[in-house]
């Protein structure tokens, strides 16, 4: 039998959390066949909440669920987790500054990043979900220096997974016959998703998305602006924030890191850039990777034409912005 593999997910009493820890527990994160001990943190107010997530996670009876360690102190939550979710942050509430916010998530990325470095397990690694996401991967990669910067990422697989949602509604296709859309840069409303590269599995072989689509005004305009504020529109209709499929995603990013991603697809994740794309070098910016192995790997040499080098820039100059703001509230 498979050794269990420990699961850290912070902010766990929230939305997100209490779907993203069923979806663990019945191994759609990690495998069918692989045991997890979940580990859930937060914060004083929320742990009563917490117990009660605890609680019902014992009435699942998950079979693969090998423990679980429900706590508010940092130290015990991060203590031999191989795999960390960063989903608890300092939400903005109305009125508030996006430097405040920033401020707030700054000092708890600042910590969380101490304690994981000091007791998280070797090679752990680290997908942060709250917002700004970008930004405060890069706080917790700098303030962490022994964990690997390529062991820490940030979620962008929702809008990733959000893109091929609105390409097979367009085209009444299987959303699973449809590949390689591309999220660019900033888990935020300057994000760039681009169908360039994405094919559509039909029954007369793969085909470009650009060419089944046939409307470039849709693709250049209302597909993107769509992708972009999908958060939104879901906050109106449902008046709470997406989460279960922050939390699915959540799973699909770390399933296809450790497990890798199948022959010819890839997926979008915000990793620490090298400058691929001529994408500012140093932040966390999100691009189209495979993974094998473990280790993600920047899908390079795709055609970048002057409609998306622009959107490439102008999202990146956001990244390089906030790197700035949230270097601003560490001083
Ligand atoms: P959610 O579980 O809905 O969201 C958690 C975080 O994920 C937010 O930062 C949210 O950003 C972000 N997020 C990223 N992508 C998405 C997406 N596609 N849809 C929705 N959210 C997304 O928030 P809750 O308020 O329900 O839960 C947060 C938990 O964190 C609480 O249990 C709270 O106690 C805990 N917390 C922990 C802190 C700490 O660790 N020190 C500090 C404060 C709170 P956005 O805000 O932009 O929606």
């Amino acid at each position: 039998a498979k050794e269990p593999v420990r699961v850290l997910v912070t902010g766990a009493a929230g939305q997100i959390g209490y779907a993203l820890v069923p979806m663990i527990a019945r191994g759609v994160m990690l495998g069918a066949d692989q045991p997890v001990i979940l580990h859930m943190l937060d914060i004083p107010p929320a742990a009563e909440a917490l117990n009660g997530v605890k609680m019902e996670l014992v009435d699942a009876a998950f079979p693969l669920l090998k423990g679980v360690v429900a706590t508010t102190d940092v130290v015990e939550a991060c203590t031999g987790v191989n795999v960390a979710v960063m989903v608890g942050g300092f939400p903005r509430k109305e009125g508030m500054e996006r430097k405040d916010v920033m401020s707030k998530n700054v000092s708890i990325y600042k910590s969380q990043a101490s304690a994981l470095e000091q007791h998280a397990a070797p090679n752990c690694k680290v997908l942060v979900v709250a917002n700004p996401a970008n930004t405060n991967a890069l706080i917790l990669k700098e303030f962490a220096p022994s964990i690997p910067a390529k062991n820490i990422t940030c979620l962008t697989r929702l809008d990733h997974n959000r893109a091929l949602g609105q390409i097979s509604e367009k085209l009444n296709v299987q959303v699973s016959d449809v590949k390689n859309v591309i999220i660019w840069g900033n888990h935020s409303s300057s994000q760039y998703p681009d169908v360039n590269h994405a094919t559509v599995m039909t029954p007369s072989g793969e085909k470009p998305v650009r060419e089944l689509v046939k409307d470039d005004a849709w693709l250049n305009g209302e597909f993107i602006t769509t992708v972009q504020q999908r958060g939104a529109a879901i906050i109106k209709a449902r008046k709470l924030s997406s989460a279960l499929s922050a939390a699915s995603a959540a799973c699909d990013h770390i399933r296809d890191w450790v497990l890798g991603t199948p022959e010819g697809t890839w997926v979008s994740m915000g990793v620490y850039s090298d400058g691929s794309y001529n994408a500012p070098a140093g932040v966390i910016y999100s691009f189209p990777v495979t993974c094998k192995n473990g280790e993600w790997t920047i899908v390079q040499g795709l055609a970048i034409d002057e409609f998306s080098r622009k959107k490439l820039d102008l999202t990146g100059a956001e990244l390089t912005e906030e790197k700035e703001l949230a270097y601003s509230c560490l001083s």
